[in-house]
């Protein structure tokens, strides 16, 4: 462990056993333990007694923290950061911490571990070979363009979406890549009402017509076939 300074650590997307043997051993050994609400962390870590402090680190205040944070980092603190669930970095604060970590001249480690986009590719049963990961799409200015874009995009497509934007994102998607277009919605992964469903967009938008949609979601779109 010794030359590292922050430790990117992920954590369970749903369930509490999905963190790794190294993960755990990182966390008990950390001075200090960013995470993204300290409140939803804390159940994850009392679960597995560990008893690191924990300071809030999100993105409201990283712009601010990164600095002080480093300062740290180079009188020997070592940290690791966690978010509310998956991998730092991912849709999630990380990135910055990272970059400045990095450019300050001291160690990153990312250990690998959960993110809800690697299950729901997989279980697309979609081509894994090349695929790109968008996040969330705008919400507004440049959701048009975005969606243009991809309607060309031969390789597979992953997307974060939340619950009650789906039908919305469906039905975009129907105007934009076509009713035939091959999708596949993954809902609640690693959790007790985990489903996926995978159709042409029509029949995944059927699926969802006459249910509300709740939970966490992850969107994969079949690239498109010339
Ligand atoms: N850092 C996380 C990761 O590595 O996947 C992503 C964080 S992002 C703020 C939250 C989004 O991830 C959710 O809106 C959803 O799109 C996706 N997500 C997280 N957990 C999920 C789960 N259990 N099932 C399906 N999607 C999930």
């Amino acid at each position: 462990m010794s030359g590292t300074a922050l430790y990117i650590v992920p954590t369970p997307i749903g369930n509490l056993a999905d963190i790794t043997f190294r993960a755990l051993d990182v966390l008990k050994s950390v001075d200090i333990i960013l995470a993204e609400d300290t409140r939803t962390s804390r159940v994850l870590l009392n679960h597995y007694n560990i008893e690191r402090p924990l300071q809030s680190y999100h993105i409201f205040n990283e712009h601010q923290a990164v600095t002080r944070l480093i300062d740290r980092m180079k009188q020997g603190e070592r940290f690791a950061l966690i978010s509310d669930a998956g991998t730092p970095g991912i849709s999630d604060p990380g990135f910055l911490l990272v970059r400045e970590t990095l450019k300050a001249g001291l160690g990153v480690d990312c250990l690998p571990g959960p993110t809800a986009f690697i299950p729901a590719l997989i279980k697309s049963g979609f081509p894994t070979d090349r695929f790109v990961f968008e996040g969330f799409l705008p919400h507004k200015k440049g959701r048009q363009t975005a969606l243009k874009q991809l309607a060309q995009e031969p390789r597979t497509i992953v997307l974060y979406e939340s619950p009650h934007r789906l039908k919305k994102l469906i039905e975009e998607l129907r105007e934009h890549l076509g009713a035939d277009r091959m999708i596949s919605v993954s809902r609640e992964l690693t959790k007790r009402f985990e489903e996926t469903i995978t159709g042409s967009v029509a029949e995944v938008q059927a699926s969802f017509a006459d249910r509300e949609v709740k939970g966490e979601i992850v969107v994969v779109i079949h690239g498109q076939e010339n």
